[in-house]
């Protein structure tokens, strides 16, 4: 018997010399035909096809006849009945081990009064032994007027269980007292810099951590084992190619993600493939690992760093020049010195890793942008890449700089559809005009990328689809879309989830696109999205998720 990767060169690079010219050209014939599809191929321009032809991890043959040409007696034929095709998606923003563990944590999403807070805390402390964390959550204070918890609400129901859950912007948690006694906080404990413990009129603490000052309950929670984080990656990766998804950036600040993954990889194919990024202010760290070890493979590959310079809207710890309108007295804080991120950035730079930095109030926005432009300016020029996480609030005079400094928007839709039913409230409407604002970026040159920032948001492109282009918000106050001068096309929509991403994540040359030499990742829909409402673009159903070449969900998967 032949090995099918010995036949192929044994690898990517044999593949690739096969495959450069088209199928019919090649010497042999197709592993698989997807037939019968109607195929978004991403080329610009670019008429529907019907047919995808693989050859091991590779697209081989892009249309009907070129398919057909190339189809052997041993070719394995897949009929899709007709069903949409479009490159598999990439989520160029996510918190995936954080967002897997919620997989099996309670739900506070549901909860939509302190009552069913309460109940939802209680109910999940049950299935815990004692002594044991409950963690997760995703609450969200506006869906019962904006109350922050407290301890309070939680202490009667959970006597013996450690509470830390977390607000879903992950900006905040919450604590029952259990939890404030095992992380030593009390009513001495002196503020943290760059957070806040929030305190009632008394000065004791109610239970509300905000960002830096999370950190002293997150020292006090036992960390879970290797094996532990990597059967919880497992299940997110299901759940991602559930729903279509290929790849995944993860933008973290920390390298439990980082070695998570490579833990996976080490032990075979991960599925879904990964960006890994790791903070900025490590990157000697990591040029150290991509000095001895390159930067990883298309499974789980790294060289990208990632700072987050402001806080959230939600939290109001967002960088702003003018204060909250709902909290006159707050317009924000930078976490870090702009002197170190300056001087991060440009040594990271200089030493060829990519930069993100998260960014959302307008103020951060403009310093990380000025920041970037002294980086480049310094260093001179190569291809860098520069991103920003969320740029979510931008002066009209911040908008152009994106496509001149060559710097890459990554937003997320999502957010737009969950924070228009009160962002408002918060920043007024003078400057919601550059909130969200995807088509401004997109008309003026720049690169939008898209992604979830899961779990704030649900790991799902086609609810990112939907709420760019439709951009109705959650509570069904704007059916002709918020901010609708911002709506993109699907076409633009999906090249943000895929072509895009893929040059985000310096993978522009073999995935984004259905075209022949690149890797064999796209996503099988039900529902053509090009003609479907917001409505029928959400409840659509991914039927099958390729990726590397090989079916990894979806009905007959082979993996
Ligand atoms: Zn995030």
């Amino acid at each position: 018997m032949f090995n099918r990767r010995e036949l192929i060169g044994g690898g990517a690079a044999g593949a690739a010399l096969l495959l450069a010219g088209n199928a019919h050209a090649a010497k042999r014939t197709l592993d698989v035909a997807y037939v019968n599809g109607t195929v978004w191929t991403g080329l610009p321009g670019a008429a529907r096809q019907t047919a995808i032809g693989i050859i091991g991890d590779r697209i081989a043959a892009v249309g009907a006849a070129a398919v057909r040409a190339a189809t052997g007696k041993m070719t394995r034929i897949v009929d899709l009945g007709g069903a949409f095709v479009t490159p598999g998606f990439i989520d160029a923003h996510t918190h995936f081990l954080t967002g897997s563990k919620l997989l099996s944590q309670p739900n506070l999403r549901e909860a939509k009064s302190p009552q069913e807070f309460a109940r939802i805390v209680g109910e999940a402390a049950k299935t815990l032994k004692p002594g044991q964390w409950l963690q997760g959550g995703s609450w969200d204070a506006e869906l019962w007027g904006g109350e922050l918890p407290s301890k309070g609400w939680m202490d009667p129901v959970t006597p013996d269980t450690p509470v830390a859950v977390q607000r879903l912007d992950l900006h905040m948690l919450a604590l029952n007292s259990v939890a404030l006694k095992l992380a030593g906080i009390d009513r001495n404990t002196p503020d943290v810099p760059g957070g806040v413990i929030v305190r009632d009129k008394n000065g004791e603490p109610t239970g509300i951590l905000k960002d830096a000052a999370m950190e002293l309950v997150n020292r006090a929670i036992p960390a879970p084992t290797q094996a532990e984080k990597e059967e919880t990656v497992r299940k997110g990766i299901a759940h991602g190619l559930s729903k279509g998804v290929t790849q995944v950036h993860t933008t973290e600040l920390d390298w439990i993600t980082h070695e998570t993954l490579r833990g996976l990889r080490a032990k075979g194919e991960t599925d879904m493939r990964f960006y890994s990024f790791v903070p900025l202010q490590d990157w000697q760290k990591l040029l150290a690992l991509v000095k001895a070890e390159g930067r990883g493979d298309d499974w789980v590959r790294w060289g990208g760093l990632k700072l987050q310079y402001d806080g959230s809207l939600g939290s109001r710890t967002a960088m702003f020049y003018k204060p909250y309108d709902d909290a006159p007295d707050n317009s924000g804080f930078p976490i870090h010195k702009q002197a170190d991120v300056l001087q991060w950035a440009t040594d990271a730079d200089a030493a060829g890793l990519q930069i993100t930095i998260h960014g959302i109030g307008d103020k951060a926005n403009d310093e990380i942008l000025d920041i970037f432009a002294k980086v480049a300016a310094k260093n001179g020029s190569h291809d860098r890449r520069f991103r920003i996480e969320h740029a979510q609030h931008l002066t009209q005079a911040a908008i152009p700089r994106f496509a001149k400094q060559k710097v890459i928007a990554s937003v997320q839709p999502y957010h737009a559809i969950d924070d228009g039913r009160w962002a408002i409230q918060r920043v007024g409407a003078e400057r919601l005009k550059g909130t969200y604002a995807f088509r401004s970026l997109i008309d003026s040159g720049a690169r939008v990328s898209f992604g979830s920032d899961w779990p704030v948001a649900p790991l799902d492109p086609l609810t990112g689809v939907a709420a760019a282009v439709f951009r109705q918000t959650i509570d069904g106050a704007n059916p002709g879309g918020w901010l609708p001068e911002q709506k993109l096309t699907v076409d633009q929509a999906l090249h943000a989830y895929t072509a895009t991403n893929a040059f985000s994540g310096f993978q522009d040359d073999r995935i984004g696109l259905i075209r022949p030499g690149m890797l064999a990742d796209f996503t099988v829909i039900d529902t053509d999205l090009f003609k479907a409402d917001a409505k029928q673009i959400t409840d659509a159903k991914v039927l099958r998720t390729v990726v590397n070449g090989k079916q990894r969900f979806g009905e007959g998967s082979e993996v």
